[in-house]
């Protein structure tokens, strides 16, 4: 995987260093997870808090390097308990949870780096941003102190990427963002050519997930 990425930046001009894998993890379990870990991998993500909380305060025990990244959704009512096990976040994508997470980053003492996740498809049924209230709500994140670390898309599923994939970092671009979070199993290897900083990588890595669960 790393290879691959090396392979792919190469063309792109871009050093691997700068393109963050991140593993994830959902839906598998600690003995799935240790091997990815002895291997070196130190940085992982999930999509559910509640499931994270179960698995990963044991295993960063015995690894404090760890750093967890929160990719999925986020109800502002799990805010607090998001803010005091992640590192990153990347799921902001409403004021209503610009608010909540501004005041549990007060509460937990604690500022954690988050994407705005666009709705990069305009697609009715997805979280993220629309692209017509971002430059407001870019404002909203900077105005409340909470940390930005770029943008974040998931792009409409059964089409192709790129055009998404260049779409999100033209907007990064304009607002003076350097970090993009872009690119799953099927497609990271189109997005960090597009710019990348970010890959969230699942089933490429762990195998495919129980489809019930998926
Ligand atoms: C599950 C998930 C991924 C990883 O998907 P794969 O196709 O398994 O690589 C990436 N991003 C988000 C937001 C996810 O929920």
């Amino acid at each position: 995987m790393q290879a691959n990425i090396a392979r792919v930046c190469k063309p792109a001009r871009r050093a691997p260093a700068d393109v963050t894998l991140i593993a994830v993890s959902k839906t598998h379990d600690a003995p799935a997870i240790q091997p990815l870990i002895d291997a070196g991998q130190r940085v992982f993500g999930e999509n559910r808090v509640q499931e994270a909380q179960a698995k990963w305060p044991a295993l960063r025990e015995a690894h404090p390097d760890i750093e967890l990244h929160l990719i999925g959704q986020l109800q502002s009512n799990k805010a607090e308990e998001a803010v005091a096990l992640f590192d990153v976040i990347h799921s902001l994508d409403r004021p209503s949870l610009l608010t909540a997470l501004a005041r549990a980053m007060d509460k937990v003492g604690r500022r954690v780096p988050c994407f705005v996740q666009v709705n990069i498809g305009d697609e009715a049924q997805k979280g993220g941003c629309p692209i017509s209230e971002l430059p407001a709500f870019l404002a909203a994140v900077r105005a409340a102190d909470v940390p930005l670390a770029g943008l974040m898309c998931i792009p409409p599923a059964d089409t192709e990427a790129a055009p998404f994939f260049a779409l999100l970092a033209k907007l990064a671009a304009d607002h003076g963002l350097t970090g993009l979070s872009m690119g799953m199993s099927g497609d990271y290897e189109t997005a960090v050519m597009l710019g990348a900083t970010h890959v969230r990588v699942g089933s490429a890595l762990f195998g495919q997930r129980g489809a019930a669960r998926a």
